[in-house]
């Protein structure tokens, strides 16, 4: 019987070869295993719940390096740290919020990242959705008071990057007007409270909150109606200059082109009014149990399969960053790099970041695991993740897209917990994942090997994808304009 079954799969892996040319298959063991795991469950449950909320820096995000390295260690996978610095340190405590004048009461609200510790007292302007007409009306009143600023409701990630776009266009208008700081609405009900960052991120100078959306419709009703309201806040927050974060590298070495690596990273970090669980450590476990499983197998690829747990990724993705200046040297060896980061919902394809030769590749790739051709690659360029420093080098890159599932209603918000991953598609992503890893580290050099774009090739994405605005949203574009990331030539 053993010897039909093989004699059935040897036809089955010719046929897979003679029609797409790669001349792999998925271990069927390396799939039951990842089926069976249950330390994807019990690694995501032990990060989120017993480490919880983990911003770059903070004593919880230390713990999660050290739990991560120890996780791949007691599997036996070869791990490294890799140090890195951040240029500064923030992390929010218990900050205090009141409106005075003519309502007196305690709003829910949270400061964005790098609005400075102290004191704030002014009045609170109502500026509507803060377009030049609103803004225009009431400038006279807007110096060195806080601009109450409504936005849409959100509930997935289109509605995300709206956010992401109309906030950084309110706040460059508001800062010509010399406000004191802005008041966010939070664009999601029931006092859901959630982190954003400034368009300046960690060179924000503008103090800058996101309030609880009823609270600060009362606010709105209020002032409409002729109320006067003072908006005081003490922020409290932990802050520092340059200090040394680590991500963790494991890596299942390559056999015959060992030298190649194919690249794949989730961050650990988080912002901390959750645990991070959809933002990222589904994908951080995913990737640990992905990792496990081959090395327990003892499969051995043809090429590297590295995998990076980043650090520092809501700052402005500064581990894969500097991942990519402390590796220049072997950079034009990283056939791929993909990220990780939308979630836990069904992977439905893959974003292939503005090239065509990718996404063909791609296509043809998949074939062998997706017969019915229901992964749909999008070639669209991503920025707002760990792809972005390979994108800007050069390399092949891909992001995971994922079915919405709860990802944008919580994303950055204290709801973003473990009860939220669905468990049940992270595990067949964790499958997918592993194929597509499988299959790139094993094919045909002459299938795979894409050149790495050149700096003029890069900036011609850039420029038909029209990504000059949302760079600059991130606080990326001077970094890259300026030759301090990305490729030279
Ligand atoms: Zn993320």
């Amino acid at each position: 019987m053993g010897d039909v079954i093989k004699f059935i799969r040897i036809i089955l892996f010719l046929l897979v070869f003679i029609n797409v040319g790669f001349a792999q298959e998925v271990p069927s063991d390396l799939l039951n295993e990842l089926t069976k795991s249950e330390f994807l469950q019990k690694d995501l449950q032990e990060l989120c719940d017993q480490i919880g909320g983990r911003v770059t820096g903070s004593k919880s995000n230390e713990k999660a390096i050290e739990w991560a390295y120890s996780k791949l260690r007691e599997a036996k996978v070869k791990v490294w740290k890799q140090d890195f610095e951040m240029p500064v340190m923030w992390d929010e405590k218990a900050s205090k919020f009141r409106i005075s004048g003519d309502l007196n009461f305690r709003p829910l609200a949270v400061a964005k990242y790098q609005t400075m510790p102290g004191n704030y007292v002014g009045r609170l302007i109502d500026v509507g959705m803060g377009t030049e007409e609103e803004v225009a009306q009431v400038t006279e009143e807007l110096k060195d008071n806080f601009a109450l600023v409504e936005t849409d409701l959100c509930f997935d990630i289109d509605g995300l990057f709206n956010e992401y776009i109309h906030a950084s266009k309110v706040e460059a208008l508001l800062r010509e007007k010399k406000v004191k700081g802005i008041v966010f609405m939070a664009s999601r009900p029931q006092k859901l409270l959630y982190r954003f960052i400034p368009s300046k991120v960690t060179e924000n100078d503008l103090p800058q909150f996101v309030m609880a959306r009823e609270d600060a419709k009362r606010c709105q009703r209020s002032i409409r109606i002729g109320k006067q309201l003072n908006f005081l806040t003490t922020v409290k927050a932990e802050i520092g200059g340059k200090f040394t974060s680590s991500n963790i590298l494991a890596e299942i070495p390559g056999t015959e082109l060992k030298e190649e690596v194919i690249l794949i990273g989730a961050h650990l970090d988080s912002w901390a009014l959750g645990t991070g669980a959809n933002d990222n450590g589904c994908n951080v476990s995913m990737l640990i149990d992905i990792a496990r499983q081959l090395k327990k197998l003892n499969l051995k690829p043809k090429r590297t399969i590295r995998f990076a747990l980043w650090n520092g990724e809501e700052q402005g993705y500064f581990g894969s960053w500097a991942y990519t200046k402390q590796n220049q040297s072997s950079l034009d060896n990283h056939k791929m790099a993909m990220s990780v980061d939308i979630g836990s919902g069904e992977i439905i394809g893959f974003f292939t970041n503005g090239r065509e030769d990718l996404t063909s590749l791609m296509n043809t790739l998949v074939k062998p695991i997706d017969p019915d051709s229901s992964l749909t690659m999008i070639n669209v360029p991503i920025v707002g993740t760990d792809n972005f420093d390979f994108m800007l080098e050069g390399i092949p890159n891909l992001v995971a897209s994922h079915k919405p599932a709860s990802y944008g209603i919580n994303y950055h918000a204290s709801s973003d917990t473990y009860d939220k991953v669905d468990l049940k598609s992270l595990k067949q992503n964790t499958k997918l994942i592993a194929s597509v890893l499988w299959l790139y580290a094993n094919a045909d050099p002459k299938f795979i090997n894409l050149p790495r774009n050149s700096r003029k090739e890069i900036e011609s994405i850039f420029q038909k994808f029209d990504l000059e605005f949302s760079m600059r949203m991130f606080n990326v574009w001077d970094s890259w304009k300026n030759g301090q990331r990305g490729r030279v030539e």
